[in-house]
């Protein structure tokens, strides 16, 4: 018996799809879904007892690896005192001094319990700042789920094939404004027509959501240019690569500062957090202090927080970045190598901790280059991989994600099944 497969079929019967997050059902991908039941360090076990190497890690949150002792005992010990009150704790302002200190743009900040309440809140703050209706997003970036987003999106959006959902109105979507990513000229013409009426524009500042895209040629300092010149809120989406890509997030690696951030995934440690932030004069915008309404029952959870601030905590050691990288470098390196061997048409990359796969000849650097990218392929090696117990996204369009756990153990664990994939191919 099977029982990741029984527990898929039978949840096929309560839950729409199966799932509750839609890239979850491996629909782009084939096969059937693998139920987890426990996870340690950088390993998974499933619901059969086969042990994976998990190069997912929740999508981003598990920088420290599955159960971190430290983490799980931070969480413990605060649940001891209630797991909500609905008011304030100490804990809260302990995270959002942490988030001013790290984050170079964020002078006050905002805690919810996912990146899309963050992202959605912050172009609402956005807007009643500049009084503008207008925003603009870029093509094959994800924002979460918001109506308003929802338009030419990535991640599951773009594994499904319908990068925009049915169900956003007309009248919603009209506002939203899409470029195509890396291209500096689009941007430029943009502003120039429309810049005084644009409230703000978000942007992951590395893409994440299809597959891994880095930004080119100074795009991003030049959308920070016509931001300033034209009065438009920058919000950088660093739901993904905030705590991920440096500790400063991928504005610290650039050097390029927006007037918003928003953030999730690794600040909650694998438990419901997100954040949005930024200059203080907007933040002042919001309700109880201004006429900006936003608000959450749950907010600023006190569990939730306790184990995003032990992961952030942990994540300032010494050197623990340049380890990150330098593990997952080690990682992307080898895998071109063991598919030049082979001869595939393979390459891959990473910032930080996070990497992209691509089965092309040279690194995608826009949406047209990633939907050229050979998915027959990367599905037979998506299942290939799997069938050895090393677990990579089930998508193309998925960046993958290495935890601190990881070591040159499981990276040598992984190119050996690589080897015989490639030579499957
Ligand atoms: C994951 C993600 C989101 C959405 O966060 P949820 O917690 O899934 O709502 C938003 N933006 C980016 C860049 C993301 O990667």
């Amino acid at each position: 018996m099977n029982k990741n497969h029984d527990l898929f079929e039978r949840s096929l019967e309560f839950i729409p799809g199966g799932v509750n997050s839609p890239v979850r059902a491996f629909n782009s991908v084939g096969g059937k879904p693998i139920f987890f039941k426990k996870g340690k360090g950088s390993r998974l076990w499933d619901e059969n007892g086969k042990e994976y190497i998990d190069y997912i890690n929740s999508w981003g949150p598990m920088i420290l690896g599955h159960a971190h002792p430290d983490v799980i005992r931070a969480v413990q010990e605060v649940s001891e005192n209630s797991l909500s009150f609905g008011a304030p704790t100490a804990g809260e302002l302990q995270m959002a001094e942490l988030l001013v200190k790290l984050v170079p743009s964020i002078e006050q900040v905002r805690l919810v319990s996912s990146g899309t309440e963050a992202t959605m809140s912050a172009i609402r703050v956005a807007r009643g700042f500049t009084g503008r209706d207008k925003i603009v997003k870029f093509e094959g970036c994800y924002h979460g789920h918001a109506d308003a987003l929802l338009v030419k999106a990535g991640s599951g959006a773009l594994t499904f094939g319908k990068p925009s959902s049915a169900g956003v109105p007309e009248d919603v979507a009209k506002h939203t404004m899409t470029l195509p990513y890396n291209d500096n000229e689009a941007l430029e013409e943009m502003f120039r027509k429309v810049g005084d009426r644009i409230a703000c524009v978000i942007i992951e500042p590395v893409v994440g959501n299809m597959n891994l895209i880095v930004p080119q040629d100074d795009f991003l300092k030049l959308l920070r240019k016509l931001c300033t010149e034209f009065g438009a809120v920058l919000i950088f989406d660093e739901v993904m690569t905030g705590f991920r890509v440096a500790l400063g997030g991928a504005q610290e690696l650039f050097s390029v500062i927006p007037d918003m951030t928003t953030l999730g995934k690794v600040i909650g440690g694998g438990l419901p957090v997100g954040a949005f932030g930024g200059k203080k004069e907007i933040m002042q915008q919001l309700a109880p202090m201004g006429p900006v309404y936003q608000a959450g029952t749950l907010s600023g959870n006190p569990v939730a927080v306790a184990a995003g601030l032990k992961t952030l905590q942990l994540i300032q050691a010494p050197q623990f970045f340049e380890k990150l990288s330098s593990i997952t470098s080690s990682l992307v390196e080898r895998l071109t190598d063991a598919a030049q061997h082979e001869g595939i048409n393979f390459c891959a990359r990473n910032v930080g901790g996070m990497f992209g796969l691509y089965f092309s000849d040279t690194p995608p650097n826009t949406f047209d280059e990633i939907m050229a990218s050979d998915r027959e392929n990367f599905k037979k090696f998506f299942h290939l991989m799997l069938a050895q117990g090393v677990y990579f996204g089930p998508s193309a369009f998925e960046a993958g994600f290495v935890s601190a756990s990881h070591d040159s153990k499981d990276i040598d664990e992984t190119i050996l099944a690589a080897n015989y994939a490639f030579k499957e191919l």
